[in-house]
C-alpha cells in the first residue's frame, strides 16, 4: 500500500472516531474542509476498506444511511428518532442467537438492534417551558 493510501485510510477512520457514528456523507464533509482535493469517492472507499478489515465498525439503521463506528467490538445502539444520532450501550446479550430453538438451517452471523427513542437533549427541546 503507498503512502497516500495510508494516509487517506488514517484521515477516514480518524473522521469517525471524531464524529461519533457518523455516516459516509458526514465523514466525507468533515474531511473535505481541510482536504479539499479528496474526492467522495475515496472517502467511501476507504470507509468500506476499513469496514472489511474491522478496522471500524458499519451500522444498517432502519432509517437512513449506514453509519460508521470506531468501537468495533459487538455492542447494541440507542438511536434518537428526532435527530438520528446513536449512542452506545453497555447492553450485552450475550449470544443472543442461542435464545433461538429452531431456524430451520438459517446460519445467523450478526444481529442488527437498536433501540428507538428520544436523547435528552431532543427530549429537552420538546419540553414546554
Ligand atoms: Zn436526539
Ligand atoms: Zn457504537
Amino acid at each position: 500500500m503507498n503512502r497516500r493510501n495510508t494516509i487517506q485510510r488514517r484521515l477516514v477512520a480518524d473522521a469517525v472516531r471524531v464524529l461519533d457514528h457518523p455516516d459516509a456523507e458526514t465523514v466525507y464533509e468533515k474531511i473535505v474542509q481541510e482536504h479539499p482535493h479528496i474526492s467522495k469517492a475515496t472517502v467511501y472507499r476507504n470507509l468500506n476498506l476499513l469496514a472489511e478489515q474491522n478496522e471500524i465498525g458499519k451500522i444498517s439503521t432502519a432509517e437512513g444511511a449506514d453509519r460508521y463506528d470506531c468501537r468495533t467490538r459487538p455492542h447494541y445502539h440507542l438511536r434518537c428518532r428526532v435527530c438520528g444520532k446513536l449512542f452506545d450501550t453497555d447492553a450485552n446479550f450475550d449470544r443472543p442467537e442461542t435464545l433461538l430453538k429452531d431456524t430451520n438451517g438459517f446460519t445467523i452471523e450478526k444481529l442488527n438492534a437498536e433501540f428507538i427513542g428520544i436523547c435528552a437533549d431532543c427530549k429537552e427541546k420538546e419540553a414546554p417551558h
